[in-house]
């Protein structure tokens, strides 16, 4: 079938609207009309990456309704109203233990997996597209995706608000109530405003009695988490982070989250912890961060990562949605939307910082 998609051609050039053919999904896949697709960092890193392997296309935060299943296919039917996320494998220790994101065959199920005879699933005037993203490559009209990576979701469900979870949302508001845990008396510091640092803010206010610190270089977005209900928004320009952290909590913060992924940051994180606490860190920049491991021995802290939000999806994301449904996780305040055709105009606008989670409509 055709459909219209956002291709990448060039790293440095601005993404294309073009029509390319997708092929009819396999026993294993399932074909879905994307309704809308959050655009994340990950995309953003992925495009940049290297010139080969043109035209890429990219969109790992699909959100839509399944059109067509496979003959093997039987969690998933046509009709149903899905959130694309990552693959899993299934059947790796890591998978049967619960812990999907950790699956041990990861790189290869959502770095552009391929079929398992190199066949594109997508092509553009007979030429293969680099596809396979997250298994969805959803920056198109439609996607083939797999049912390991299609949580079915309540069709009253706004397609804008859901598409996220299947990435960003789940990565930040799983890292507080997954991984971090902090509970009533908790000091929670989160570094970066942005779409993850916000539904870990988000999540945190689910927790009684849990107070947040966020440290955000942008006025619009230390503005937002005000908004939000952190109870201190810092500016890193105008504060010692460390010594106001340790100040405002009393000897410092008992849980921390870096979003930046900036070494310096994580370095301000890990010193800001109170002795016996963690900072877990969803991603981190080249080279080996400022932290003195002796430190980190002798005070008992702990740094950790955490790969979306360490989130088992298919009970995770339907929990996070029944939250926002009552009003307690107001990821909707984080969403901008964007027709598919203004992709640029929504990089320009997250670039600026005037939005902070743009998603693209179809
Ligand atoms: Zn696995
Ligand atoms: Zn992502």
């Amino acid at each position: 079938m055709r459909t219209t998609a956002l291709l990448s051609r060039d790293p440095a050039a601005p993404f294309t609207v073009e029509t390319v053919d997708l092929d009819a999904p396999r026993a294993d896949e399932i074909l879905v009309r994307i309704r809308a697709a959050g655009i994340c960092h990950t995309d953003l890193v992925n495009r940049a990456a290297g010139k080969a392997d043109r035209p890429v296309l990219l969109g790992h935060e699909g959100a839509g309704i399944v059109a067509e299943v496979g003959a093997a296919v039987t969690s998933v039917a046509p009709g149903d109203h899905v959130v694309l996320t990552f693959r899993h494998c299934g059947t790796c220790p890591n998978c049967t233990a619960g812990r999907p994101a950790y699956c041990r065959r990861s790189t290869a199920l959502n770095h552009f997996g391929r079929r398992a005879d190199k066949s594109p699933r997508v092509t553009v005037d007979g030429t293969a597209v680099r596809d396979g993203f997250f298994g969805q490559s959803s920056f198109a009209g439609y996607a083939l995706a797999t049912a390991d990576n299609a949580i079915v979701v309540d069709p009253g469900t706004d397609p804008a608000v859901a598409a996220s979870f299947g990435c960003g949302f789940q990565t930040g508001a799983g890292a507080v109530l997954n991984a971090l845990r902090p509970e009533a008396g908790a000091w929670l510091a989160i570094y970066g405003g942005g779409a993850v640092g916000s539904a870990a803010l988000l999540a945190a206010r689910t927790i009684p009695d849990v107070r947040t610190i966020v440290v955000e270089t942008a006025t619009a977005r230390r503005d937002l988490a005000g908004e939000l209900g952190a109870d201190h928004v810092l500016d890193p320009a105008h504060a010692d982070i460390v010594a106001t952290i340790r100040e405002l909590t009393g000897g410092g913060a008992t849980h921390a989250l870096d979003t930046t992924g900036i070494l310096a940051v994580l370095a301000d994180a890990f010193a800001a912890l109170t002795t016996g606490a963690t900072v877990v860190a969803v991603g981190l920049g080249a080279g080996v961060p400022p932290i003195d491991v002796r430190d980190m021995v002798l005070q008992g802290k702990t740094i950790r990562g955490c790969l979306e939000g360490d989130a088992e999806p298919g009970t995770f994301i339907p929990h996070l949605l029944d939250l926002h449904g009552r009003g307690l996780l107001p990821v909707d305040r984080l969403v901008t939307r964007f027709p598919h055709t203004e992709i640029e105009a929504a990089l320009a606008a997250q670039r600026a910082g005037r939005v902070v989670k743009p998603v693209l409509t179809w």
